[in-house]
């Protein structure tokens, strides 16, 4: 950005937005950082004072599904199109509504992190793995050939394994190096070689539930000059914040339980700045969210929508409260299931039988429960998505899906409503039969995603399914 000439006006316009950032930072570090988490959820960025003097006093953030910004004079254009002042120059770059959103996920995630963190929206989770992975596996020398490799856990979601098995390795030769065991340090040093760019973890994973030490694995990323990407999708920020445990970046699909209504597809990618990486790129370092906003994602377009933006927004204020209840409903349910018979097996990290729970207890705490008047003390919870698997192989747990009926049979989570699957028949079944057995995961294994029904009914549902197919 630096061959711009910039005229008197223009420096005008960028000493008026430099105050304002100044402002802002101001308000960021004085104000919103010392509010609780649910504040924050509820106001974010969105000030009394946004809203009076550029919305007319709306007290919800500005819907604006306009495509671009006009600008007073030539100064105001070069100086925004040049990236000198904020801008929301275009919608496919930025957007009132979807900055609000930014904010408040930059906000959410940063929650207790003792530095600053930005976010970019995404078109979609999958958008945002896209474009938190893409730019550390550029050429950074001129030679077409350079190999390169990225290390992975195989407990990831389908769409994810799919983005890095056939996208990034069999179409463009970009080794993917799967993790098999990611609580096993060794395995994951073992797979990095001067030609790793970054290590990737998803936790608690879709559907397997496997976990991580991410303060382990994040300080073995930066001992190689690497930075770690968590999906902490399936907490959410309510239960952990990657960030604050090391992470350098954390993918979130807000389609899920973030926003939880099933309102829309939704994607988001937060950054610490300053991260990690031996990628030769100051800007992506520096401010690796507004890095991928301006530069790669105006290139790719996969953005958000403004509407989009602020149903999730709107979702997202209560979520603390949600993810409360959510996690007791589902310990409920998942401790039911451990004692009936037709079941052979429950995975949730709420139960003491699972592998991980000790583990998973160091780090899945809900947020501010010591200040909750209902706990008054740090409280583990888990969150609602669990899997069970059916006695009788295969035909049995469809058998058992098929009586479902309260709980909805689609190929969803993290819903308000309870939901359920059969990962071998739906979300894992385009990675085949040795994919499945990589990231464990069962032909009769059924993922359950409870939701705010009473968990009594939730029960009951399950109680006769089983019944059922016995
Ligand atoms: C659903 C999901 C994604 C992909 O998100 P979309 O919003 O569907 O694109 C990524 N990671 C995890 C853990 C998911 O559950």
């Amino acid at each position: 950005m630096t061959d711009v000439h910039i005229t008197p006006g223009m420096q005008r316009y960028i000493d008026r937005n430099n105050a304002y950032l100044e402002k802002r930072s101001r308000y960021i570090r004085e104000v919103v950082k010392k509010w609780k988490f649910d504040t924050i959820a509820v106001h974010g960025l969105y000030s009394v004072e946004d809203a009076v003097e550029d919305y007319q006093g709306s007290i919800i953030e500005p819907v604006f599904m306009s495509t671009s910004q006009a600008y007073r004079d030539s100064d105001e254009m070069a100086s925004a199109l040049a990236y000198l002042i904020p801008t929301w120059c275009y919608s496919r770059i930025a957007n009132p509504s979807t900055y609000y959103y930014e904010w408040t996920m930059a906000l959410l995630e940063g929650y207790g992190f003792d530095g600053e963190t930005t976010s970019c929206s995404t078109s979609s989770g999958m958008a945002a793995i896209m474009t938190a992975v893409q730019p550390f596996l550029v050429h950074t020398h001129k030679s077409v050939s350079e190999p390169r490799n990225f290390v992975a856990t195989a407990q990831c979601y389908g769409g994810t394994f799919q983005q890095f098995n056939v996208r990034l390795a069999e179409e463009r030769g970009i080794e993917c190096r799967w993790v098999e065991d990611p609580t096993n340090l060794d395995e994951w040093a073992s797979k990095i070689d001067k030609n790793t760019r970054f290590l990737y973890g998803e936790l608690p994973s879709n559907p397997g539930l496997s976990f991580f030490d991410v303060k382990a694995v994040a300080d073995l990323a930066h001992g190689h000059n690497l930075p770690l990407i968590c999906d902490a999708t399936v907490a959410t920020p309510a239960l952990l914040r990657p960030i604050c445990h090391g992470a350098d970046i954390v993918v979130q699909s807000a389609t899920k339980t973030l926003t939880s209504s099933g309102f829309g597809v939704c994607g988001v990618v937060t950054a610490r700045k300053g991260l990690v990486t031996s990628v030769p790129n100051e800007e992506l370092k520096n401010d690796f969210a507004l890095y991928i906003k301006y530069l790669p994602n105006r290139d790719y377009g996969p953005n958000l929508h403004p509407m989009q933006a602020i149903l999730s927004l709107n979702d997202i204020r209560t979520l603390r409260s949600k993810m409360d209840f959510f996690s007791r409903n589902t310990q409920l349910v998942a401790e039911w299931l451990e004692t009936n018979k037709q079941v052979e097996s429950v995975q949730y990290l709420g139960l003491k039988s699972h592998p991980l729970h000790a583990l998973a207890s160091k780090y899945l705490w809900l947020v501010d429960a010591e200040h909750d008047p209902q706990y008054g003390r740090p409280v583990n919870h888990y969150g609602h998505l669990m899997s069970f698997c059916v006695k009788g192989g295969p035909e049995k747990a469809r058998l058992v899906f098929d009586k479902l009926q309260r709980i909805w049979r689609a190929t969803d989570l993290g819903r308000v409503k309870s939901v359920a699957t059969i990962p071998a028949i739906s979300t894992h079944q385009q990675q085949g039969e040795e994919g499945r057995k990589l990231a464990h995961i069962p032909a009769n294994m059924i993922r359950l995603c409870v939701g705010g029904e009473h968990p009594d009914d939730i029960i009951a549902d399950l109680e006769q399914a089983l019944a059922a197919a016995r």
